[in-house]
């Protein structure tokens, strides 16, 4: 029989992670006899939530289970073993027996990618359909959880195998040999997303916290994240690997045209044409969005490099649409759309006016005022009856689509390499999705 479950907010800040408890789960249930015909999912909601742990990840797990009831207990009790709620976790998991109800999750991911969902609404509508649920903590985590079920493996999505640290291994320094990560980067494009950002000169596939996660190789296919962490050198120990089916990397959270006036934490666009541009404390930018009428402040911050110096080049009167989410109003400043994807759509012509050269010398001329023509400053020839003329003066910006620095962006940004690439259906379970692929003596982690 097909069973789902999902789970969310089992990490803090502290470590733990709710990808590695799904690890883990899926770990044990092979075990135990389960089969995995689909990816285990890594489901990203909404970033701008100020109510999350670090990347408000979400995991469904989908398999087959001759005792659905017994696979659930497993996960259950694993839940409650390993969420971190002394550290402030708010876990919430759904478990499901047959495949998940497109009418009650659909509404519910849409709803928690963009915007923000009551979990109370939420812990309401699995009860009144009698679906099994369990939390931890304020039980926030059943939002994300059940919002997990709503995202289909038919959207566009991406792959990352995700390695784990030995439990004694963590919170020390991952060493990873860059130049590995370089050439992988080399040889799996366009594959492959985001392992290293050449500017900052930086790898980007390890986090830095204490939790347990090595690394993680995002890319379009399962093979091509398989084949690119393959070619990385690294010096440990790993306790073992497992590839997610994920939302990662396609916008999913930018689609949604923003509703006016901006409601806070929501994520979506809005198009218009630049009224203003400001440059504020801290280099931040700050631009003032014509949107039918209404204007809509916003904002590129520092950190974001790339987006930043090409949002210098925009000018009023360009038209753009700005992708972001909302920071809420406070008592000093209104709402406004943090930016972290521009389109440009259209590029106002800059023009300079100048007066013509000297038509005996072809030195420059000085106006005689408004309609009298113009005279040489060197040999005081004068031009009667012309006109200043106009240059188009050439544009740094184009038409097209910008993104923060690679080391800016969001897990849900979508790569530029991807437009054109994107990826709707699943691509079948591989060899060595999973390692060690039955794990009989769990190791549970004390980090
Ligand atoms: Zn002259």
């Amino acid at each position: 029989m097909r069973c789902l479950i999902a789970l969310d907010d089992t990490d803090s800040r502290m470590g733990h992670c709710t990808t590695h408890l799904g690890y883990q789960i899926v770990s044990t249930l092979l075990a135990q006899g389960c089969a995995f015909r689909r990816y285990p999912r890594l489901v990203r909601l909404n970033p701008n939530v100020p109510f999350k742990t670090r990347g408000n990840a979400a995991v469904a797990l989908d398999f087959e289970s001759e005792s659905p009831d017994d696979a659930f207990e497993t996960a259950d009790s694993l839940l409650s073993e390993l969420s971190d709620v002394e550290n402030g976790a708010n876990s919430g998991a759904v478990f499901l027996k047959g495949a998940p109800d497109a009418r009650i999750f659909r509404p519910l991911y849409e709803a928690a990618i963009s915007g923000v969902v009551n979990s109370k609404k939420v812990a309401k509508i699995l009860q009144d359909r009698g679906i099994r649920s369990s939390t931890l903590g304020n039980g926030m985590g059943i939002v994300g959880a059940a919002a997990s079920l709503g995202f289909n493996e038919e959207d566009d999505h991406t792959y990352e195998v995700i390695a784990y640290r030995q439990p004694g291994n963590c919170g020390t320094p991952r060493m990873v040999d860059s130049d590995s990560v370089k050439r992988a980067e080399r040889e799996t494009y366009p594959h492959s997303l985001n392992n290293y950002d050449y500017c900052a000169r930086r790898v980007l596939i390890t986090p830095h916290g204490p939790d347990p996660v090595f690394l993680g190789i995002r890319a379009n296919s399962p093979g091509a994240a398989l084949t690119t962490f393959k070619m990385v050198r690294y010096e440990e120990e790993l306790a073992g690997y497992m590839v997610y089916l994920s939302n990662q990397c396609t916008d999913a959270h930018l689609t949604k045209k923003l509703a006016l006036p901006l409601s806070a934490y929501s994520a979506g666009w809005v198009g218009g044409q630049i009224v203003s541009m400001v440059e504020g404390e801290g280099r931040h930018l700050y631009i003032s969005l014509d949107v039918a009428g209404s204007l809509v402040p916003s904002a590129v911050y520092e950190p974001a490099g790339d987006l930043l110096r090409m949002a210098r080049m925009l000018m009023r009167g360009d038209k753009v649409r700005l992708f972001g989410g909302v920071r809420r109003a406070t008592s000093k400043h209104p709402a406004i759309l943090n930016i972290e994807k521009i389109e440009v759509v259209w590029v106002q012509p800059k023009v300079r006016y100048a007066n013509p050269a000297c038509e005996k010398c072809g030195k420059a001329t000085k106006s005689e005022g408004t309609g009298k023509g113009f005279q040489c400053r060197t040999c005081g020839a004068k031009a009667v009856g012309k006109m200043k003329e106009i240059t188009v003066v050439p544009r740094d910006i184009h038409v097209g689509i910008y993104l923060p620095s690679p080391g800016a962006q969001r897990h849900l940004t979508k790569q530029l390499i991807r437009y054109g690439r994107e990826v709707c259906s699943p691509h079948p379970i591989v060899e060595g999705w999973i390692q060690p692929e039955r794990l009989r003596n769990l190791q549970l982690p004390t980090c």
